[in-house]
């Protein structure tokens, strides 16, 4: 029989059937709680979905194996616009999307008519990832599952918003958001194309005059207006002449839209053509120097005001475009600007940096070698200049009572200065744009009137975030640092919206909640549904009062569930339960979630439960390649998670998104990866199939253990010790890496070596092929536990491995002589081999001679010695030549020193420390031991000596150069 997709199933059947992943409460049991961030059910999950899932799922049993009760839920994320949005697409018949429901996830045509409407959506896809879910074989509890639609659920996160409103955490006010002026609705990441955060900066509009009217040029480095030496407009743009807020302003058409979101008065009064303007002059506010307005096309009518400030001396952009319009002074004549003017326009250097000319935006471009507009090196140059010029750059004397100011101060000081002299504005704009909303229309910036707003900016919640964060465990430790700015950088964020599904704010019932605030602290949740569900509560009778006293321990239980009509009984067991898995120990997600999911979760648990009651760690992973390519629908390489599991089985699946990379790398999936993992899982079958039929079941002996023996057992602890220090530190990769190839490799040699045994070793060696196989099939059963029940069923191991223990290191098995007796005989059979290689003759008979005892006696010394410090030889040799017996035969005495002395001051410590361990060591004993391996390997006959034997065979004095641990070979 070979492994196949049928005995998934059955092993699946069998879980279910015996409720091994239902976990209740245990006293008795240390518990440990999972969780994952749950799916938006909009589409159907591919293969890069399954590695976040599979990471916790592994984990999760990981844990239960180390002993631990386990609890892994799931639920499924209805709110918000990634469900609304993809129906919205179905219903306008987005040709594109049909397409890949059709033809990538097989989804009845007839079927997608239905699934426009949202909630049919969401139901449809809910199954189908939870069938998949079922088919890979996670070991949740699904007695927990809900929907964030549930009545019961919108119960809970009304009251948890109550507790944030009355925490002081919630405000209502006029903040700039991300906006899709389609929609009419804020957006965050989960609402856009591509998942791009909209990140909004603030430019500052210098205000340059031309009598009355303003030429507001947006910039985000103010201090720089002492170098400004024209104004880019794009000549091939429509400008507005609009009245903003009682001013004339000259601005981008496109920008008239922006400015209104902004909660500007504008009203254009004429429409202008870019090229129109060119060639006029305008007045810097800040020095009163009249400037040109110079034709660019770079100048992107969409970003900001279209009005662009030219400073050639710090902005390598705008020195190339200068230089370019230098050198084509036929195209100004158009616009009546003489060759002389253009030439007289020259950078104007106003921030001293060290190692920079007066002009650094003409040393970068130089450097560089930069010539066009259009090169994408421009972009390197510019944020080089920035970088220095920010940490290391003064303003000059040419800036008046700035001088001397560092630019880090300059930019903010200057600034302020412009807005209260009335000569700047400022302007918030999209600093990632273009970022587009998934109904495809560009996001802008919108000052959010009378919104409501979950206040991540507040100080003390800050503080209580960071003080959260220093607790926990971040895997991988090197993202701790990127959480930490996440919380430094957190604003106001926008909490509800208008419409979609989700629940409505208690207190205004015309927001419904967001859907990255309203999933933040669900996993104190999944504790308590599994009470609401089996004693059918009603949305009612969970109050803010039964909510505060199952999550904070507020009131009588008693008074309280007499209140709402509920069993006193049922409130006690869900506080206990709650008290009993919570806190969270660890939470897994993708890493693009850092930014907000999870550091909103460490807010919001801080704000409402007690320190003790705090998340303890947080998990991320990168996502999953295929084949080396990102996946995506345009490159046309995305496989269903369904049928990658019909077409490969879910432990290859498996396998393969979690063996081919460390956390936040990138796996990457191929059929050939999942190909070569199955074959993996199938040979190991056989393995064990097959020493079922030769020793029957769990075989123990009474027959001695042989040197090779003791060996295996001892790497055996080895894999184990470095598989679980791995595993502690979910380096699934390397725990996979180290049991599947690693001990593999170890295990072949041992074949390789008992494979010419005397029948009545055979129980000893089935003795520990059950040791190696019992092991392996444990500490794989996390990632393949399919396979591995079936393994463990055929081993006659009792109950399920995914209720077994992981298996602990004894040792009292390791035996470091053992394995430096077997490193001797793989290093002798190895250098023999060389040898016939490279003489290419056939041997007849091999010769092995092992040191003479004074050599040994020589090394140990100078092994020990060399342990504190490296070795002189000189030393060496007049510590021994105390010895009347070495003295005896200084000359050889001190040949050998030369050729130990180096070789020992090379040696990895780690290997020093076992070989003083074991001192002296009987080289010929273990060469004899392993004659007739040597023999039959080398098709030879083989014989051992001692370097010094009276009796030798050696016509070529080849005895002479043994050293420890190094025999001499001769060969015939
Ligand atoms: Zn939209």
């Amino acid at each position: 029989m070979e492994f196949s997709r049928k005995i998934e199933e059955k092993w699946q059947k069998k879980w279910e059937k015996a409720k091994i992943f239902e976990a209740d409460p245990d006293p008795s049991k240390p518990k440990y709680y999972v969780t994952v961030a749950y799916p938006y059910p909009n589409s159907p999950q591919h293969i890069g979905h399954g590695r976040t899932y599979t990471l916790a799922d592994v984990h999760a049993r990981y844990m239960r194996m180390r002993g631990y009760n386990v609890l892994l839920p799931m639920a499924f994320h209805y709110t918000g616009t990634p469900v609304l949005a993809m129906a919205k697409r179905l219903a306008d018949n987005d040709k594109g999307l049909i397409s890949d429901f059709v033809n990538v996830y097989k989804i009845p045509r007839e079927k997608l008519k239905d699934l426009s409407d949202p909630m049919a959506m969401a139901r449809y896809f809910h199954q189908e990832i939870k069938n998949g879910m079922k088919e890979i074989g996670y070991s949740i509890d699904w007695r927990r599952e809900f929907t964030t639609i549930d009545p019961h659920y919108n119960r809970f996160i009304e009251w948890q918003f109550q507790k944030l409103r009355q925490g002081g955490y919630i405000s209502r006010g006029s903040h700039p958001v991300g906006w899709c002026p389609k929609d009419g609705n804020p957006v965050g990441q989960h609402d856009t194309v591509g998942d791009v955060e909209p990140e909004i900066g603030e430019f500052t509009l210098i205000k340059f005059r031309q009598d009355s009217l303003v030429y507001p040029a947006a910039t985000l480095r103010p201090e720089t207006v002492f170098g400004v030496t024209n104004i880019w407009l794009n000549p091939n743009s429509t400008y507005v002449r609009a009245n903003v807020d009682g001013e004339q302003w000259i601005i981008s058409q496109e920008s008239v839209e922006k400015l209104v979101h902004l909660s500007r008065k504008v009203k254009v009064t004429a429409t202008v053509e870019g090229k129109m303007l060119i060639g006029k002059h305008v007045e810097n506010p800040a020095t009163n120097t009249s400037i040109l307005i110079l034709p660019a096309d770079f100048v992107d009518p969409k970003n900001a005001t279209g009005v662009v400030m030219s400073v050639p001396a710090h902005a390598p952009y705008d020195y190339v475009a200068l230089e370019n319009i230098k050198k084509t002074p036929n195209k100004l004549k158009d616009y009546g600007i003489p060759a002389e003017t253009i030439d007289s326009v020259k950078p104007i250097g106003m921030i001293e940096v060290p190692g920079y000319s007066e002009i650094p935006a003409a040393d970068a471009v130089k450097k560089m070698k930069i010539q066009e507009q259009t090169d994408p090196k421009l972009e390197d140059a510019t944020k080089e200049v920035y970088r220095h010029e920010y940490h290391n750059g003064r303003l000059r004397r040419n800036t008046g009572k700035y001088c001397g100011t560092p630019v880090a101060e300059a930019k903010d000081r200057v600034k302020k200065d412009l807005i209260q002299d009335g000569k700047a504005t400022t302007m918030y704009e999209l600093l990632n744009r273009p970022v587009f909303c998934r109904c495809k229309t560009e996001c802008i910036v919108k000052i959010f009137e009378d919104q409501w707003f979950i206040d991540y900016g507040k100080p003390e919640w800050k503080a209580l975030a960071h003080r959260n964060l220093d607790k926990m465990e971040i895997l991988p430790e090197e993202l701790r640092q990127e959480f930490s700015n996440v919380i430094d950088w957190l604003h106001e964020k926008a909490c509800a919206r208008k419409s979609g599904m989700g629940t409505r704010l208690p207190w205004d019932k015309e927001w419904i909640i967001e859907s990255l605030s309203d999933s933040t602290i669900y996993m104190a949740y999944y504790t308590i549904v599994k009470h609401i569900k089996a004693n059918r509560l009603q949305p009612g009778q969970l109050t803010d009062e039964v909510f505060d006293h199952i999550f904070l321990g507020k009131g009588e239980a008693k008074k309280i569930a007499e209140k709402v009509n509920l069993d006193t009984k049922v409130l006690e067991q869900m506080r206990s339960e709650f008290t009993y898995f919570y806190p969270l120990d660890s939470r897994h997600s993708g890493r693009d979630l850092v930014p907000n999911h999870l550091t909103f979760m460490i807010f919001n648990h801080t704000a409402i439960f007690p320190e003790d009651l705090w998340p303890r760690q947080i998990a991320t992973n990168g996502s999953v390649m295929m084949e080396g390519a990102k996946m995506s629908k345009s490159f046309g390489n995305i496989i269903p998670l369904r049928e990658g599991l019909t077409k490969f089985g879910a432990d290859p699946v498996r396998l393969s998104v979690m063996s081919t990379a460390e956390l936040l790398q990138d796996a990457d999936f191929s059929p050939t990866i999942a190909k070569s993992m199955r074959d993996r899982v199938e040979r190991l079958y056989k393995f064990v199939s097959e020493l079922m039929k030769a020793s029957g079941k769990r075989r123990t002996t009474s027959q001695p253990l042989t040197a090779i023996d003791r060996w295996m057992l001892s790497r055996l602890q080895e894999h184990i010790k470095k598989a679980t220090e791995a595993m502690d530190k979910l380096a699934v990769r390397k725990a996979i890496h180290g049991v599947m190839y690693g001990l593999d490799q170890d295990f072949q040699w041992y074949q390789r070596r008992t494979a010419q045994h005397s029948g009545k070793r055979k129980l000893a060696i089935a003795h520990v092929h059950h040791q190696v196989t019992d092991a392996q099939v444990r500490m794989l059963a996390p990632v393949a536990p399919h396979a591995c029940e079936e393994l463990w069923e055929m081993m006659g191991g009792e109950g399920f491995v995914s209720l077994s223990s992981w298996p602990i290191p004894d040792e009292s098995k390791v035996d470091i002589r053992a394995e430096e007796n077997e490193a001797l005989i793989a290093s002798v059979l190895e250098d023999t081999l060389n040898i016939t290689k490279a003489t290419g003759a056939t041997p007849k008979k091999i010769f092995y001679y092992v040191a003479a005892r004074w050599k040994w006696q020589t090394w140990l010394k100078a092994l020990e010695k060399s342990m504190s410090a490296k070795i002189a030889q000189k030393d060496l040799m007049k510590e021994l030549m105390a010895n009347a017996e070495m003295r005896a035969k200084a000359e050889k005495v001190s040949k050998f020193t030369v050729q130990i002395t180096d070789d020992l001051n090379r040696m990895a410590e780690e290997r020093k420390k076992r070989l003083v361990q074991i001192k002296l060591m009987d080289e010929a004993q273990a060469l004899k031991e392993a004659k007739n391996f040597f023999e039959k390997e080398l098709s030879a006959e083989v014989n051992i000596y001692d370097e010094e034997d009276a009796e030798r065979y050696d016509p070529r004095s080849r005895a002479q150069v043994a050293k420890p641990g190094r025999p001499a070979i001769f060969i015939e």
